[in-house]
């Protein structure tokens, strides 16, 4: 929408000044292929798939990365749903999961996320 305009977030607990993507498709006000939801995260298909499965996983409150004071209830929610992931997607060989933070990260979206990688051998190497 317009700059400032007022978004409630999918949460309900608190209105945020917020034009973030992520937070759009957390309250489902642009389109994603959603493989997972509850309360308080979505998992979502990452739009330039980087292996045959490339999920993100979310909190739907607004984060803006890892460090931001992310609740333990909330990180422990997005475990659940990267193991829920691994169900769908049939990730029982293993899968890798990253979050990036900051510019040297090469962070683009500035909104918490875990990619959930897999549906390949990814090796041994971190990166
Ligand atoms: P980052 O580089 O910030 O760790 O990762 C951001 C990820 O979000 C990228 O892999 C990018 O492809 C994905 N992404 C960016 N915009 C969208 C979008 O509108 N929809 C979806 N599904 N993924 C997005
Ligand atoms: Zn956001």
């Amino acid at each position: 929408g317009e700059p400032g305009t007022r978004v409630v977030t999918h949460s309900g607990k608190e209105p945020a000044m917020c034009d973030c993507i992520f937070c759009k498709i957390a309250n489902h006000e642009i389109p994603s292929t959603v493989v997972y939801e509850d309360d308080r995260v979505i998992a979502f298909d990452d739009l330039n798939p980087q292996a045959p499965v490339h999920t993100l996983v979310i909190p739907k409150k607004h984060y803006a990365d890892i460090t931001d004071g992310v609740p333990a209830e909330t990180l422990g929610a997005m475990a659940h749903a990267i193991d829920e992931v691994a169900r769908v997607k049939g990730l029982d060989k293993g899968f890798r999961v990253i979050s990036n933070k900051g510019e040297a990260a090469g962070q683009t979206v500035m909104h918490f996320h875990m990619h959930v990688l897999g549906g390949k051998d990814l090796g041994e190497g971190l990166i």
